[in-house]
């Protein structure tokens, strides 16, 4: 963590006292701050470098804290304040203290059931409520997106396979020792950077048109949502396992497999993970954009609304 007297002093952001660094992007660094007033308590601030950016990139921005702005869920990261200075943005967001979901898995190795249920249902609710009371389309859903506030949710254990690449990684005790030292509590969907109106909560239209609204347009809006329902695959069958479905070295093999939609549930890792689990991940990791779950089908999935207790694993 780096400390206090190393922090930058940005121009007309005194109300807030950098404490420490969270997180950085291509334009962007992302402090924990505090209020200096007391009035308000901490945040976080996403300084965007505009001197670096062109007038598109500039637009984008705007677009992301316009969209924020409409935005009211537990489970999305709120927009506090939006300002500006001549070289920087700065975007002060509701706090996530837990950090990403992803150094999570990391620390964790992966997820049981029913903390991957605890964490999928969450971003589900939130992308429901984007989807179809918003008109947003997040498409960017990723593991560094997901934050969380910490909770001591202790989830239920199964002993912890080896997985590619973990030989030098410690065994048991590190995964136990994770949970004990706090577990996840509420998840909330953040940087809206890629994000997408498709159309006008208030007339509940398709954007900018009224009546005169091709098919393909239409259409078009249908398959933007399901960009976010394949990213929910994707995270849904990394929180079971550890691993991402799609992965290779290079590039061109990758994309090859994602476009063909080659995955396995690659075995030892995935032979106590239920059927049911499996079922899920497999209508979300669907090529055919039409076939695949939206979030109403994701939500009535028998793995999604069985309770903690009932988790079996598979026979
Ligand atoms: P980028 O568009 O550059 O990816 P993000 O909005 O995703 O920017 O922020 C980058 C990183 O900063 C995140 O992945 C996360 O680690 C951290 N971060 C962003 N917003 C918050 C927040 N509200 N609370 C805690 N950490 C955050
Ligand atoms: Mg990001």
């Amino acid at each position: 963590r780096t400390s206090r007297s190393k922090m930058p002093q940005y121009p007309g952001l005194d109300r807030w006292i950098l404490v420490d660094k969270m997180g950085d992007g291509a334009f962007s660094n992302v402090y924990r701050a505090k209020d200096a007033t007391g009035e308000l308590g901490e945040v976080a601030i996403k300084v965007v470098r505009k001197f670096e950016m062109n007038s598109n990139q500039r637009a984008n921005i705007l677009k992301e804290v316009q969209i924020m702005r409409n935005l009211d869920h537990p489970n999305i990261v709120k927009l506090v304040d939006f300002s500006e200075s001549r070289q920087y943005y700065y975007i002060i967001l509701e706090l996530c203290p837990g950090g990403e979901l992803f150094h999570q898995i990391v620390r964790l190795t992966y997820f049981s059931e029913d903390l991957s249920r605890h964490v999928i249902v969450q971003v589900a609710k939130a992308i429901e409520y984007l989807h179809e009371t918003s008109g947003v389309v997040h498409r960017d859903i990723k593991p560094e997106n997901l934050l969380f506030y910490p909770a001591p949710f202790v989830p239920s254990t199964h002993p912890k396979p080896k997985q590619p690449g973990d030989e030098d990684k410690e065994d048991e005790g590190d995964f136990i020792a994770g949970v004990g030292s706090g577990g996840i509590g509420t998840i909330k969907i953040a940087d809206f950077g890629l994000s997408k109106v498709i159309w006008d909560s208030q007339t509940m239209t398709p954007c900018g048109t009224v009546g005169y609204t091709a098919p393909e347009i239409v259409k078009d809006e249908r398959y933007s949502k399901s960009v976010d329902m394949w990213a929910m695959g994707c995270v849904l069958y990394t929180l079971l396992c550890g691993f991402p479905p799609f992965y290779d070295e290079s590039i061109q093999v990758l994309t090859e497999k994602v476009a063909r939609g080659q995955y396995t549930f690659l075995s030892p890792w995935w032979d106590d993970i239920s059927k049911s689990a499996q079922d899920l991940i497999s209508h979300l990791l669907t090529v055919d954009p039409e076939k695949r779950y939206s979030i109403k089908e994701f939500l009535a999935h028998p793995w999604i609304r069985q309770t903690d207790e009932e988790t079996t694993p598979a026979a």
